[in-house]
């Protein structure tokens, strides 16, 4: 699941894309068109980097389900 940029606080200062380890989310830049994108969301491992250091508090990172779901190891009995 990809971090989610919100378009009204993203100022587009481009750090998300600079600190992200896996270059998930990339700054596109034209001549005076400058936007930020999530370009490879599947490469995304959920580190929160990016949601952290975004001075604008834009990024939010959806978890997949499997990261929601808790695990509960078997006692030595075999119960849970
Ligand atoms: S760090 Fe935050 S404000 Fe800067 S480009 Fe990324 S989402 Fe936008
Ligand atoms: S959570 Fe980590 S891997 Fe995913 S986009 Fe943000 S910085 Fe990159």
């Amino acid at each position: 699941m990809p971090p989610v940029i919100d378009r009204k606080k993203c100022v587009k200062c481009g750090y998300c894309a600079q600190i992200c380890p896996l270059d998930v989310i990339k700054v596109i830049e034209k001549e005076d068109f400058k936007d930020i994108v999530v370009k490879y969301p599947d490469e995304c491992w959920h580190c929160r980097a990016c949601e952290k250091d975004c001075k604008a508090d834009a990024i939010r990172i959806r978890y997949p389900l499997s990261h929601l779901m808790l695990h509960m190891e078997p006692d030595r009995e075999g119960r849970k």
